[in-house]
């Protein structure tokens, strides 16, 4: 892979190779981090990158660090200013970056330890996967998704991610993209990185938050956005037989994006290819997320024409 020049470790802007966690940290040890994942978005008309719904994601952030007790939390005006300042230090441009932002227990006690905070920030090119074009085929997980009592998933901390990773590792030895989860009520829950969207009866229906998920930026988004289009949206628990009965399905998330789902277990969704509902969906999230579109600029913030607008 190739690297950036950059990254921010305890808030400073230092060489790739030098971004570090000592091995005794809590955050190496016990996985006590939290994390966002976020895009930035290329607009060539505009020369700009758009990180989306930075807001949302600090607020996020600013609850998972509040949640896991953390002493001394990372505030997100300095998050917002480092990862604008690291994306310009490393002057990206032309293709859409993927951006992981840690806020780390560098302290170096048991699981129990809450400081002090570490801030790490690393911005890579990520262009668009083609499963977001193509769709993928998913199989519903045999390992539950952790309750929200005993690992919450609403809380972004990346020890809840093993459970994902148990799943995904399963899907593919098994032949499949990736995985669905259904929670300890045998209900339908997300996928290991991202939210599960099906299209029923002309409805666009998503597991509600209490179904152990995390309470995605990306789902909110497309709820927004279907509303917009006219669509009736429902939050609510759905069985995992409904599957089969599903018109459309997709997954969504910072990552994700919109993906089509084409199969479950190897039961075509609908026609088997990617359904109109999906399609639609699909591109006007990614108009807005561009901003290609007017719409929702305040979902969109500039990161050169902001150092601009400063200078
Ligand atoms: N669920 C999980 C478990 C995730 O890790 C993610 C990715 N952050 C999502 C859903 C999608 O969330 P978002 O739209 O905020 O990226």
């Amino acid at each position: 892979m190739s690297t950036p020049k950059y990254a921010v470790i305890d808030g400073e802007i230092v060489e790739w190779d030098n971004a570090t966690v000592h091995v005794a940290s809590a955050a190496f040890k016990f996985g006590t981090t939290v994390f966002e994942g976020l895009r930035a978005y290329w607009n060539a008309k505009d020369e700009d990158f758009y990180l989306f719904r930075m807001a949302e994601h600090m607020d996020r952030l600013d609850f998972s660090q509040r949640f896991m007790r953390f002493d001394g939390a990372i505030p997100a005006d300095l998050v917002t200013e480092k990862t604008l300042e690291l994306i310009r230090a490393n002057g990206f441009s032309g293709t859409n970056l993927h951006i992981m932002t840690s806020c780390y227990v560098a302290g170096m006690g048991g699981p129990g330890a809450c400081g002090p905070v570490g801030l790490a920030i690393t911005a890579l090119e990520r262009p668009r996967s083609a499963n977001v074009l193509n769709g993928i085929h998913a199989q519903v997980s045999s390992w539950m998704r952790v309750p929200d009592n005993a690992m919450p998933m609403r809380v972004k901390c990346n020890a809840n991610y093993n459970n994902g990773r148990l799943a995904t590792v399963q899907a593919t030895a098994d032949g499949y993209d990736t995985a669905i989860f259904l929670n300890s009520r045998g209900k339908v829950s997300e996928g290991p990185g991202m939210c599960f969207f099906m299209v029923r009866g002309g409805q666009v229906i998503t597991p509600d938050t209490s179904n152990d998920i995390l309470e995605s930026i990306t789902r909110d988004t497309v709820l927004q956005l279907a509303r917009e289009a006219g669509y009736e949206t429902v939050e609510r628990a759905v069985d995992r037989s409904e599957l089969a009965a599903a018109d459309e399905a997709f997954f969504c998330g910072t990552a994700w994006e919109v993906t089509p789902i084409l199969s479950i277990d190897r039961l075509p969704l609908g026609s088997g290819a990617v359904g109109p509902v999906t399609k639609k969906l699909q591109q006007s999230y990614i108009d807005v997320c561009e901003g290609n579109v007017p719409a929702h600029g305040e979902w969109r913030l500039p990161v050169y024409k902001g150092a601009a607008a400063k200078a």
